[in-house]
């Protein structure tokens, strides 16, 4: 489950956003009409930036969810009144669902399975439309009569108000419950945007507004992902090395240091298999992000970690460490090996120092953890040596 502070913080940021933009509507007449002029404009070129930056760096669900709005936006302004208002409903009851879909689906490259998928969805999805807007169906004309709801959210329809209404609660479960908490976030916003922009159609600037809001939240998502490529680890979600040489670089002069190992890992490996070591990496790392004592866990490398101890020496250092320490040896972890569970213990080992002022720089200080460790493996393993 996610803290509390986690989900405010991610939650937040495209609620920011979505805010702005709304007073933007609601004080519209106070608004320089230039702004509104320029809107559409800029909204094409963060689109743009956005399918571009997103190819880059092989992110295509951004894609997929950008290229919804601009075709939306296209047909409210080139199509007959009749079809737009088919195409405002098709938009309301399928947009919500491409929302749950895409942010479900794997991020791949466009030409694996989960890519293929994708284009195949999109295809129908457009099929639909075209088909929808083209012919007349009973069907159709079923689903815009369907009443579920004693209120009318006119000009939404019933079932769409059912479909949003469904996904929003699918992902305010997901932010509660899972890991991807900054994707989850912002398609939790970007849906309520969608969903309002809707619902206010007749309100001057709304839709446009709604949709220039998500391709900014959009955007900011793409920028905090390629942050997260960068600073964290894949695997196990922690500060990456280098995360850990930025930080070591804002050190103040007094600080402590820890280098961590996971003790005779080769054999387990060996024994149990990579994907289960990888298990175990995580199930390390979890318990190494929540150190005491205003420390900050990264994962420098293979089964090796660093913690940053800011301001602290080791005399106020050592018991965390040593109570992570502690805390590893002691959780069991289940091996399912040819189906019989095994219940096994992960020990680590850890070098703890503190600054002094012959060490040139950070590194120096890291070469004497680096030691320090080597001797608590020599003392047996699953202990702290400070050095
Ligand atoms: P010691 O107690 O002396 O540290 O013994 P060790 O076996 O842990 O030491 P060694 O450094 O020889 O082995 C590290 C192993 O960690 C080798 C490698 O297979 C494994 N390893 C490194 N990175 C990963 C990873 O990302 N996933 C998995 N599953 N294993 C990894
Ligand atoms: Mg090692
Ligand atoms: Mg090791």
């Amino acid at each position: 489950m996610n803290s509390l502070k986690a989900i405010s913080l991610n939650v937040g940021i495209p609620t920011f956003i979505f805010l702005i933009f709304s007073l933007i509507v609601y004080y519209s007449p106070k608004v320089p009409e230039y702004i509104f002029l320029i809107a559409p404009y800029i909204f094409y070129a963060l689109c743009a930036i956005i399918i571009w930056v997103s190819w880059h760096f092989n992110r295509n669900r951004f894609i997929f969810i950008i290229l919804p709005l601009l075709l939306i936006d296209f047909g409210f302004e080139n199509i007959e009144p009749l079809k737009a208002s088919m195409l405002f409903f098709c938009a309301s009851v399928l947009y919500p669902i491409h929302l749950l879909i895409f942010l479900t689906l794997k991020e791949r490259g466009f030409f694996s399975v989960w890519g293929i998928l994708k284009l195949l969805f999109f295809s129908i999805e457009i099929g639909i439309v075209l088909y929808v807007l083209n012919y007349e169906n009973t069907y159709v004309n079923n689903l815009l009569g369907l009443k579920i709801f004693a209120h009318s959210f006119y000009p939404l329809k019933d079932i769409a108000i059912a479909i949003m209404l469904s996904v929003l609660s699918i992902f305010t479960a997901l932010i509660i419950f899972n890991r991807y908490l900054i994707y989850n976030s912002t398609f939790l916003v970007l849906l309520i945007s969608f969903c309002l922009g809707m619902y206010f159609l007749k309100t001057a600037y709304a839709v446009d507004m709604a949709f220039f809001s998500m391709a900014i939240m959009i955007f900011v998502l793409l920028i905090r992902e390629t942050y997260r490529l960068a600073f964290y680890d894949e695997l196990t979600s922690m500060p990456g090395r280098r995360a850990l040489i930025e930080d070591m670089a804002k050190l103040g002069r007094k600080y402590a240091l820890v280098m961590i190992d996971i003790d005779h890992f080769k054999k387990f490996n060996d024994t149990y298999g990579h994907d289960t070591g990888d298990e175990v990496l995580k199930m390390v790392a979890s318990k190494l992000l929540a150190v005491s004592g205003g420390g900050k866990a990264y994962r420098y490398g293979g089964e090796e970690f660093t913690i940053l101890f800011p301001s602290k020496d080791t005399e106020e250092t050592f018991l965390h460490v040593d109570i992570l320490r502690q805390n590893i040896a002691t959780t069991p972890f289940v091996v399912r090996n040819k189906k019989k569970a095994k219940t096994i213990y992960i020990n680590i080992s850890a070098g703890l120092v503190q600054s002094t002022s012959k060490d040139k720089d950070p590194f120096a200080v890291m070469k004497r953890a680096d030691n320090a460790l080597y001797k608590a493996k020599d003392a047996g393993r699953n202990t702290v040596i400070k050095a």
